[in-house]
């Protein structure tokens, strides 16, 4: 972890740990909400910003460095909006705002521009008039191996742990979303039961009740959901650069709300893959040393290392499985980050490991080999070089050989909505055809049964949409 100053710090008095306020932002709200519940369950109060949206795009672009990524425009742009409101609004004197607020963001040493966010933002504080700002960063690809050196942010193991079963459990709310959603009756209802949901955690969380029981007191509410699943709606994973793919924001046009809108099912990227590949991207590179350093023996040095590595890598998948369990999501596995490289390797050279590396690569493959998606978008930020200059390259070799493969990519600039509606407009309507296809090969039954509505209804078939998975198990069960 480090800290940065834009200004001499010994000009400004900061305020002590008990008077600082820590800001935090650039997930979605229900991921935020439920963090920050957590970091405050250890004594860590965050807040978290809002939302990034055009204006904090157009803030990004006016006080930043020229030929950024779109990701570090909307997100160092995101946190001179909050400040300005804080300024503005808030009526906060800026020295005030310099003294004790403080921003905590990841931070990476690339090879893309990951490692230069740090100076984006001390540039962009600088020019928006808050020079002297604080940021303090913690290496993303550094995770379970970094050591707190600041005291002003506690990044103790305790408090990883907790943010990562929160997040864990942040992921599946998001994955019911999306699997439900399309198909409720009640326009409105898969959100509201799902917030209340959310409610019960962030409880459980600041209360520490268990999480176990408040999830599966969860599925209570969620069986009383209207859902009618026998509509065959085609299946979009949504993929790509990690910030672009997983942002519900102007940062992707809201792409997830968009594909539903039109009458999609969306698969998209649980958070916690992020954390999977930075543990898979440590073993790896433990793996590689070990071979180099090897003598033909034992390095007891690294035993510790690989032990944590093991340790992290089980319980994530153990306790993901767990809460879904307990609150009834069926159906879904966590990313299989070996598999993802096994089949990635050959196309894609692993040692390129800047942005998700190799995992946009291998999502294709893995999509095209399992037949669980009827399109698959990947989502790359303008400028962005490990998204653009490689995946999408690679990707092309991939689609040459599999030709049946509907695949689009959609760079995401902040400016150019209108074409990149219309580009995923056209895939799209290629992906409803397939699941309509695809489900008219059934023939159903005259009287549906009512459970196969059931939100956790998840029948095995070699199907890709939810009705056709449906319509072929009422098919078998004849
Ligand atoms: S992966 Fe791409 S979009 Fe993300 S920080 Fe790096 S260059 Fe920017």
């Amino acid at each position: 972890m480090s800290i940065n100053y834009n200004l001499d710090s010994k000009q400004i008095e900061y305020a002590p740990k008990s008077e600082t306020i820590l800001l935090f932002g650039g997930l979605t709200l229900t991921r935020e909400r439920i963090l920050q519940a957590a970091a405050a369950s250890v004594g860590e109060e965050y807040i978290f910003l809002p939302n990034a949206t055009y204006r904090s795009y157009e803030l990004g672009k006016m006080y930043g460095n020229k030929a950024q990524c779109s990701p570090t425009y909307f997100t160092v742009g995101n946190l001179i909006k909050y400040l300005i409101y804080l300024r503005d609004e808030k009526k906060i004197p800026t020295k005030e705002i310099i003294r004790r607020y403080v921003h905590v963001t990841a931070n990476g040493c690339g090879p893309c521009r990951f490692g230069m966010y740090i100076t984006e933002y001390k540039k962009a504080l600088r020019d928006a008039g808050f020079d002297g700002f604080r940021v303090v960063s913690f290496e993303h690809n550094g995770n379970i191996f970094q050591e707190a050196q600041e005291q002003i942010v506690k990044f103790s193991p305790k408090f990883f742990i907790i943010l990562t079963k929160a997040a864990i459990i942040a992921d599946i709310l998001t994955i019911l979303g999306d699997k439900l959603r399309p198909y409720e009756l009640n326009k409105g209802e898969v959100d509201k039961v799902l917030k209340r949901c959310e409610d019960k955690i962030v409880e459980a969380l600041k209360n520490r009740r268990s999480l176990i029981r408040e999830l599966y007191s969860c599925r209570k509410e969620l069986e009383k959901l209207s859902l009618n699943r026998v509509v065959p709606k085609p299946k979009v994973m949504v993929m790509g650069e990690f910030w672009a793919a997983m942002t519900r924001s102007d940062g992707n046009y809201q792409i997830h709300k968009f594909l539903e809108e039109q009458g999609a099912e969306v698969i998209s990227q649980p958070l916690i893959n992020r954390i999977l590949l930075n543990i898979w991207e440590a073993e790896y590179l433990r793996e590689q040393k070990e071979g180099l350093d090897s003598k033909g023996l034992v390095d007891f040095s690294e035993a510790k290392k690989k032990t944590l590595i093991l340790g992290a890598k089980y319980s994530i998948r153990a306790t993901f499985n767990l809460y879904a369990k307990a609150i009834g999501l069926k159906g879904y596995e966590l990313a299989n980050m070996d598999y993802l490289y096994k089949i990635a390797k050959d196309y894609y050279p692993v040692d390129s490991n800047g942005g998700e590396g190799h995992l946009e690569v291998a999502h294709l493959l893995e999509a095209i080999k399992h037949k669980s998606a009827h399109l698959v978008v990947s989502v790359k930020p303008f400028g962005c070089m490990p998204s653009s200059g490689v995946s999408d390259g690679i990707q092309s070799l991939v689609t040459s050989k599999f030709k049946d493969a509907n695949f689009i990519s959609l760079e995401t600039s902040g400016d150019g909505a209108v074409n990149f509606y219309s580009r995923l407009q056209m895939a799209l309507f290629k992906a409803k055809q397939s699941a309509k296809e695809e489900f008219s090969k059934f023939k159903l039954p005259s009287s549906i049964p009512s459970f196969v509505n059931r939100y956790n209804f998840e029948p095995k078939a070699p199907c890709i949409s939810t009705a056709a998975k449906i319509a072929f198990y009422l098919e078998q069960r004849r």
